[in-house]
């Protein structure tokens, strides 16, 4: 009896992540809308967007990471540039003359759900994309409205089944001028020593041909094979690579994206995302032009591989 017991135990599969797929869809049309003009660092449309993010944290019932907000404002200067210059679309009849540093604000969202020991998985996504160019709304549907929706969609879940490490979803601004928002959090995070991972999502609901999404940095972390190998899905290739510089048939991706400031401070890294696409830092990176069944499983994906992560991370 015990040994049936076992074997049922270790061949049944495990069971089906379940997500709301058509909220997931929902939120990445909210965050791609042409209302939020492009989520550009420092606009408009950009504040509305984390009130958006701040709005579903507490929808969903996160803690806060620092203090009683899930705000984490900063500062940044363009040094000797006028305000003309790095926003050229403000304030176009006002005289800036004399003006020769613009400061400008952004801000992180931050929540977290506890877990039971002091060590913290960090997920990330950045929010920012491009703004307005020539009179064209960059909507970044893939770039990142996917990772930040991901963010409601992980954490979701994850508040109804306890990990044993703090997951921190952290929403950052300011990726598309150099990881401004994830540096700031990473050098004012008191706890950085505690921090076991870094799990960053930049474009994960595109893919025009195979179904292929990416998991990079188990050049650098070799250790983290084994439980994004235990990551299966029927559905779409979970890939390993984009991590080698030696490589020369793949781009090398440690650097693109957000998790290049954890991998900086010798914080082991997963980044999710897929190849670069035809509509790629365009216009057309709209809602329409994501494949929204890849972007469900992709989700489904990942959160399984934050399972697998949790359970094999002291
Ligand atoms: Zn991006």
């Amino acid at each position: 009896m015990v040994l049936c017991i076992f074997i049922f135990a270790s061949c049944n599969p495990p069971k089906p992540i379940e997500i709301d797929s058509a909220k997931l869809l929902k939120n990445v049309q909210i965050l791609s809308h042409d209302s939020l003009e492009g989520r550009a660092f420092s606009r408009i449309g950009n504040q509305k967007t984390q009130k958006f993010i701040i709005d579903q944290f507490n929808e969903i019932g996160l803690q806060t990471v620092v203090g009683s907000s899930y705000t984490q404002e900063f500062p940044y200067t363009f040094t000797g540039k006028k305000r003309q210059e790095v926003f050229p679309m403000d304030n176009a009849k006002k005289d800036f003359s004399n003006v020769t540093d613009t400061i400008a604000i952004g801000a992180n969202i931050l929540g977290m759900l506890k877990g039971s020991t002091n060590k913290t998985i960090v997920i990330s996504a950045h929010f920012d994309h491009l703004g307005i160019r020539n009179e064209r709304i960059y909507n970044g549907a893939d770039d990142n409205a996917s990772g930040t929706a991901a963010l409601f969609a992980i954490a979701t879940y994850f508040k109804k089944l306890p990990t044993k490490h703090n997951l921190i979803f952290a929403a950052v601004d300011a990726e598309e001028i150099g990881s401004l928002g994830a540096e700031y959090f990473l050098n004012n995070y008191s706890k950085k020593e505690d921090i076991v991972l870094n799990v960053n999502l930049d474009m994960i609901a595109h893919s025009d041909y195979d179904p292929e999404l990416f998991a990079c940095g188990l050049y650098h972390f070799p250790d983290l094979r084994k439980p994004l190998e235990k990551t299966k899905s029927d559905k779409l290739a979970l890939l390993f690579g984009h991590d080698d510089p030696e490589n020369r048939e793949q781009s090398d991706w440690t650097f693109s994206s957000d998790h290049r400031v954890f991998y900086r401070e010798n914080i082991p890294f997963i980044y999710f995302g897929v190849e670069d696409h035809k509509d790629y830092h365009r216009d057309s990176d709209t809602y329409d032009t994501i494949n929204t069944d890849f972007y469900i499983e992709a989700v489904k994906v990942i959160i399984r591989a934050i399972e697998n992560l949790d359970e094999f991370l002291d």
